[in-house]
């Protein structure tokens, strides 16, 4: 169903924004930390008109959901909850929001761990920004964006998805310092693109690990003396720490070394070595990688063309994404999605996008 189906009018303006996946810098961000996200070509669209009769009406084309709200009325749940958050919070920064049509439609898969949610936020943000022709910049719109998901979705998330959707794009890798939000756009290395895969594997523990990581963190900079794990460049200083937290610390600690790194320029095969051990430091330091993604990244690693790769997002489950050869990430995901599969496995090619990459 079309806008028009929908609302019974056109809409007065639309905006896109786009999914992300994180190449380097995995459970970094809450640490003040660096991150190596880009854009993916899966992006979400919203369109918008003025809602006349006083209530909101927000449809989403992929769930075929209606919901209504009176400007007044309290946070809705599901998807709703995050396009009210949006204008909530510019409501909340002083500006006037009137009551909206809001149309979702996106490509980026929901819950696989590409941001779907930082997609539909920053989206809707910049479709009211156009509409209302307000002067906020694309880093406030990300921020606006973290808020909108902490407040009303409830997700405490860190600021990496909403400034990857609001910032970055598919050509480029975006160095993020989340600290001072200082950033600098990089290119690829040399003809390289990437391949992500979810592994099939549902990210059940993750919410409860991540929590837990999230805490051993906050005690291992408190033994330590420092505000954050950024704060200590040295992987020896977490010598001194107790199990697990010695461990903890030294993942977060040579992880955002492995993103400096990349910042003064490395060939593929460097890229791809700090990709492979960004791995084995999630896997044997953080403990937040499961079987599944072992045999997977595996896999991947052992594949020709393939110059590195690790599982991203915040493990236990999700996808595992890989630095490839230009020109070769069809074939490479492919295959490696075959051999996957062959080991009982049951995972999905989420980049390249088949449909999206073909239309282009
Ligand atoms: P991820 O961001 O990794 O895809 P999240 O759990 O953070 O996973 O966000 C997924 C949620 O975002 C969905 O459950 C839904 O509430 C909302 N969402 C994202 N995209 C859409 C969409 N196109 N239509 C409706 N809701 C969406
Ligand atoms: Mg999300």
């Amino acid at each position: 169903m079309s806008f028009q189906q929908i609302f019974g009018k056109l809409s007065e303006t639309q905006a896109i924004a786009p999914g992300r996946v994180n190449l380097l810098g995995e459970h970094t961000d809450y640490n003040d930390g660096f991150v190596l996200p880009t854009a993916i070509p899966q992006h979400t669209t919203v369109q918008l008109s003025f809602s006349d009769d006083g209530e909101h009406h927000f449809y989403s084309e992929n769930l075929q959901e209606r919901v209504s709200i009176l400007e007044s009325h309290h946070t809705p749940s599901g998807f709703a909850s995050y396009i009210f958050g949006c204008i909530e919070v510019l409501n909340k920064a002083g500006y006037t929001i009137p009551s909206l049509n809001v149309y979702v439609q996106s490509s980026v898969p929901m819950g696989s761990g590409l941001s779907s949610s930082a997609a539909l936020e920053v989206a809707t943000l910049r479709a009211i920004r156009q509409l209302l022709d307000l002067p906020i910049d694309d880093v406030e719109i990300a921020q606006f964006a973290q808020q909108a998901e902490i407040h009303y979705a409830g997700v405490q998330c860190g600021i990496m998805d909403q400034m990857a959707s609001s910032l970055a794009d598919t050509q480029h890798i975006l160095f993020l310092d989340t600290r001072t939000l200082e950033r600098r756009v990089l290119p690829f290395p040399n003809k390289t693109t990437i391949v992500v895969i979810d592994s099939g594997v549902p990210h059940t523990l993750a919410t409860s690990g991540y929590n837990q990581r999230r805490a051993e963190c906050e005690h291992a900079a408190n033994l330590l003396g420092v505000k954050a794990l950024r704060d200590i460049i040295d992987a020896k200083v977490t010598e001194t720490l107790p199990e697990p937290f010695n461990r903890r610390a030294r993942h977060v600690v040579t992880e955002d070394n492995r993103v400096l790194e990349v910042l003064q320029g490395v060939t593929p095969e460097h890229f791809g070595e700090l990709m492979n051990a960004s791995h084995a430091s999630l896997r044997d330091d953080y403990e937040v990688s499961v079987p599944a993604l072992d045999t997977l990244v595996e896999i991947l690693q052992k594949t020709p063309g393939v110059f590195g790769a690790r599982l991203t997002g915040a493990g236990f489950g999700g996808s595992c994404v890989a630095l490839v050869a230009l020109g070769e990430e069809k074939a490479i995901a492919t295959q490696v999605l075959q051999q996957y599969n062959n080991a009982g496995y049951k995972g999905q090619i989420l980049v390249p996008d088949v449909e999206v990459s073909d239309a282009a």
